[in-house]
């Protein structure tokens, strides 16, 4: 049915190409191409392995911050949509590369510069009119958080709410994967953003905190009760612009003291700065340095034992009356590494990267342009997420987040 050129092959890339194979009704062919090779030929030769598929697999080396290189490669494996599983710095490079030859485009990220620590949607909304003028859909942050919880917060509003009011994104990993340090996805995107000042939405603006500085413990339902920090998170740019009553939007994501510990003396002797210094007479961001000996999240999967579990609570409004709602996913470590052997991280962002490529590639979601995942009806991409891996579940009546 369709042709898929996906771009990127780590973590969260291994699971989108391996639950593409296994819904080879609808990916009836894709390319895994990345910047290096092995790795692309890695996960084709797992999908061999272990997953019976009719798709057909082929592998391409690229680099995707090279726009006429990624040019070539989409003119001549002519793709129906380009799912770009890189890191978010070659966003803008894959987008240019989409409107040249005018194919979809899908990520799991929002576009981060390179020399920045920022990141936020203005670069990629502003591709909005060239899309639409080219007739061809871009869809952004498909992965779980942000994506999914996007999908969740519209399931709310349409099914539960007349007008949501307060909004807290939960995010828990409850694993354990044996290391002293580790991070679940990239390094160098992940203690970027644990870094940064956390920011939260408040009745029309936001408020900024130092990191980590506000905590609560939260309880996670199935899983367990866990000390949570609010951390600023991409998603919540774009809906509160979508769901304008929000009045309050947080996100919390919880951390071992462990983790914690590690992350403050890496940044106390400045191992997490991105700022190159002069080492042997080469430039080198101290960040890159402590990625190379960190190791790969895809390496933590086969030991990794403990569930997720990631929600979205909602306060407001349904007829007159004032009400409490969470939809959530738990999903477990050993049984994502037992289906495509990777760990809960990567399973949870690349099953919802497979699902929104699908709905996109079948007409159910079609607009041109540029759109945030909440902008979508969320009724088919829920129900594909508990056809494809990741249950949906609902509790009502229950603050599991306070004030
Ligand atoms: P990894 O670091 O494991 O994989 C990134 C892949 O991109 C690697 O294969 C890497 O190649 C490749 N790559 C990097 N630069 C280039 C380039 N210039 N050209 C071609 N390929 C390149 O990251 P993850 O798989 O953990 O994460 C992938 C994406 O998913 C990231 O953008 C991350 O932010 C996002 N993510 C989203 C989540 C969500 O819920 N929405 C949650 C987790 C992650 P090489 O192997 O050579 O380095």
């Amino acid at each position: 049915m369709a042709k898929v050129l996906m771009i990127g092959a780590g973590g969260v890339g291994g699971v989108v190409a391996k639950k593409m194979a296994q819904n080879h009704v609808v990916f009836t062919e894709f390319m895994i191409a990345s910047r290096t090779l092995s790795k692309c030929d890695a996960i084709k030769s797992e999908i061999e392995q272990f997953i019976p598929t009719k798709s057909v697999v082929t592998t391409a080396k690229v680099d995707a911050d090279n726009v006429p290189e990624l040019v070539a490669l989409i003119q001549s494996y002519k793709p129906d949509l380009v799912l770009n599983v890189a890191l978010p710095y070659q966003d803008l490079t894959v987008m240019d590369a989409c409107l040249e030859t005018g194919v979809h485009y899908l990520d799991t990220a929002n576009y981060e510069p390179k020399d920045v620590a920022k990141f936020e949607y203005s670069w990629q909304w502003a591709y909005f009119d060239r899309f639409e003028k080219a007739g061809i859909m871009a869809l952004l942050g498909c992965g779980f958080d942000p994506g999914a919880t996007q999908a969740f917060t519209a399931h709310l509003a349409k099914h539960h709410f007349d007008e949501i009011h307060y909004l807290d994104i939960i995010d828990c990993n409850n694993g354990s994967h044996g290391k002293a340090f580790a991070t679940n996805f990239n390094p160098e995107i992940n203690i970027r953003e644990i870094t940064a000042a956390g920011r939260y939405w408040q009745d029309g603006q936001w408020i900024e905190t130092r990191p980590l500085e506000i905590a609560q413990d939260i309880y996670y339902p199935k899983v367990a009760t866990r000390k949570s920090y609010v951390l600023y998170h991409e998603e919540l740019e774009s809906l509160v612009v979508n769901f304008p009553t929000i009045k309050r939007a947080r996100f919390w994501m919880t951390f071992g003291d462990a983790y914690i510990k590690h992350l403050s003396v890496l940044e106390g002797i400045g191992m997490t700065s991105i700022t190159p210094i002069n080492f042997r007479g080469m430039q080198v961001a101290p960040i890159e340095f402590l990625k190379a000996v960190l190791p790969e999240p895809s390496s933590l999967a086969a030991n990794y034992t403990g569930q997720t579990c990631i929600g979205v609570q909602a306060k407001g409004i349904k007829d007159g009356k004032e009400k409490v709602h969470f939809v959530y996913n738990v999903a477990d470590h050993e049984q994502t590494y037992k289906e495509v052997q990777a760990q809960g991280i990567s399973y949870t962002t690349g099953v919802p990267a497979m699902i929104g490529a699908m709905l996109m590639l079948t007409g159910v979601w079609k607009k041109a342009g540029v759109w945030n995942v909440e902008q979508l009806d969320p009724d088919p991409f829920i129900a594909a997420m508990n056809q494809w891996g990741l249950p949906v579940d609902e509790l009502a009546g229950i603050e599991l987040v306070k004030d």
